[in-house]
């Protein structure tokens, strides 16, 4: 396949934006890039998509999400309101997911893939919880990933809230579907997975133990960490030992591990996460939309630490992410030199390609020979001088997800001048809304009335 006549943004160091280019795509990787004259003369016979001088770049990283949140979108919680991170798990999150079964999880993902593909987002890592579809659920988000045609990366939420035989079933999940990812059997290596964890406040030591000890050496973690103060304090109080001193122990930091949030971090765990490679995923709006506070991650990352952006399911639209990103450092400390464009660029491109290169056998999220073919056009028409230099000032506060009309995978089409290639976007959410109606009455009878103070 041959991209011809694009504007491309390589995400390269140093960045080039190179214009009237093109791009060879073959077996799934970017073969040649080059100016588009000499590109046309030398792969004459290939299928050519002329994208009309829009930029083409990579395609956005999500870092850390939930395709099992899809239908709180417009649910209400019954009775007292929860007004923290611990209450909002007890009134809407552990009622939520208990209430989930396997259609609603399949058809959750598909949301979440819709989404993502729509919006130029084209590697996703996801953490699902499901205490009573667990067993082979995995499997289930896996064919529709595959179906939808993302780059993603999979686990399950291992928890001690639903008592030893869910977290178990949790381990064991994990365990059958990184072996499976790791034959490269899901999607054709597409489709990878880490170990996933709830977070350090529903495990236990042995739980912890267990799940190390059933783990490949060199499997990567994801897991909430710090996401609120409740998640050390109760760490605290159940070993002595914060979060991350916890999973430093138990041997399971390292440069694929994800910790989600570390909004609460302190020094020594900083620490401890730049010594062993371990990221720090960062969701600004979620921490917004949950009050828990905002991470400092400037500091992390002049601590060493590699820092990346998710949405923590609040979607796949990552720019409005960024834009968050750069916009909240700035009123917590009431000082605008906080998070300039080209850091929140740092974490968002580089930190999250970073990662995700780290999970597969060839570069993500790069326009160069020997990378993945994941790329997104953008019909965005800068109205003041564009360059390399000024990028990511425009990115953050021109760029808008409804500008992405074309969405490439591995080199296959998912989305040309935003028609949806792989998907049914109106037989998905005329069948989300219905299993909804009824996933929210399951809900319901699920959230205890009062709340338990956190
Ligand atoms: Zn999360």
């Amino acid at each position: 396949m041959l991209i011809t006549n694009a504007t491309v943004i390589t995400w390269g160091r140093p960045n080039q934006i190179l214009e009237n280019h093109a791009l060879h795509i073959a077996d799934g990787k970017i073969a040649k890039l080059g100016p588009t004259t000499d590109l046309l003369q030398r792969y004459e016979d290939d299928e050519r998509i002329d994208a009309h001088g829009e930029f083409v770049m990579p395609g956005n990283i999500n870092t850390h999400g939930h395709f099992y949140g899809a239908f709180a979108r417009g649910m209400s919680i019954p009775g007292e309101q929860p007004f923290n991170l611990p209450t909002i798990l007890q009134k809407l999150w552990w009622p939520f997911d208990r209430a989930l079964n396997e259609e609603d999880t399949r058809y959750s993902a598909l949301i979440g893939l819709v989404d993502a593909i729509k919006h130029g987002t084209t590697t996703l890592f996801d953490h699902q919880s499901s205490p009573n579809f667990i067993d082979g659920s995995l499997d289930v988000i896996a064919t529709e990933v595959d179906r939808a045609g993302v780059r993603s990366v999979l686990c399950f939420e291992v928890t001690d809230r639903g008592g030893d035989k869910r977290a178990l079933a949790g381990i064991e999940e994990n365990v059958r579907f990184y072996n499976r990812c790791a034959r490269s059997e899901v999607a054709g290596g597409r489709v990878m997975a880490n170990i996933g964890a709830h977070a350090c406040m529903s495990i236990t030591e042995a739980t912890f133990a267990r799940l190390r000890e059933a783990t490949p050496a060199d499997a990567g973690f994801h897991i909430h960490v710090a996401e609120h103060e409740y998640d050390e304090y109760q760490s605290l109080a159940m070993t002595g030992t914060r979060s991350v001193d916890r999973l430093y122990n138990h041997g399971m930091l390292n440069d694929k591990t994800i910790i989600a949030h570390g909004v609460h971090l302190d020094a020594g765990e900083i620490r401890l996460l730049a010594e062993t490679g371990a990221n720090v995923s960062h969701q600004p709006r979620s921490n917004m939309n949950t009050g828990t506070g905002i991470p400092e991650l400037e500091s992390y990352a002049r601590a060493g630490i590699n820092t990346c952006i998710g949405t923590d399911g609040l979607g796949n639209a990552m720019w409005k992410e960024w834009e968050v990103a750069c916009l909240v450092p700035k009123v917590k400390h009431r000082d605008a030199r906080r998070m300039p464009p080209d850091r929140v660029i740092e974490s968002a491109v580089y930190g999250g390609a970073s990662l995700a290169s780290r999970y597969y056998p060839a570069s993500v999220g790069v326009i160069e020979p020997g990378a993945f073919a994941d790329v997104i056009f953008v019909d965005y028409h800068p109205t003041t001088p564009l360059s390399p230099d000024n990028l990511a000032g425009h990115i953050i506060y021109g760029f808008d997800e409804s500008m992405v009309t074309t969405t490439i995978v591995n080199g296959e089409v998912l989305m040309r001048d935003r028609v949806l290639l792989t998907l049914d976007e109106e037989e998905i959410t005329a069948k989300s809304r219905e299993l909804a109606a009824s996933f929210w009455k399951r809900y319901e009878e699920l959230v205890p009335p009062d709340l338990v103070l956190g």
